[in-house]
């Protein structure tokens, strides 16, 4: 991911910056099933136990579709950068 060739988009007047999926708290998440139904990578699975989890992070694209739409606010995503200070790059993931 070459994050220098997506910062000057713009959205609702601000620089938009990709956000990619950080961090997943299943104590909060009630697996409505949101995030999966609507993230366009397919990075969530339903298990056979009907619980939501992140499985494929390396399909992440970084529009933070997750974090917004969750209604308990389970999901965290974070810029390339912040990542990489984590050491939490998707693709390592
Ligand atoms: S949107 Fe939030 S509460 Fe719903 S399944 Fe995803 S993480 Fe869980
Ligand atoms: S940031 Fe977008 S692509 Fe990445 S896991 Fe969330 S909804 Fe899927």
């Amino acid at each position: 991911m070459n994050e220098e060739r997506l910062i000057n988009y713009r959205l609702g007047g601000e620089e938009w910056q990709p956000r990619f999926l950080a961090s997943f708290d299943g104590k909060k998440c009630v697996s409505c099933g949101l995030c999966m139904n609507t993230c366009p990578g397919s990075v969530f699975i339903r298990t056979v136990k009907g619980m939501i989890e992140p499985r494929n992070r390396r399909r992440c694209i970084g529009c933070a579709v997750c974090e917004r739409i969750c209604p308990e606010k389970a999901i965290k995503c974070a810029t390339f950068t912040e990542l990489a200070d984590q050491g939490l790059l998707p693709a390592d993931q």
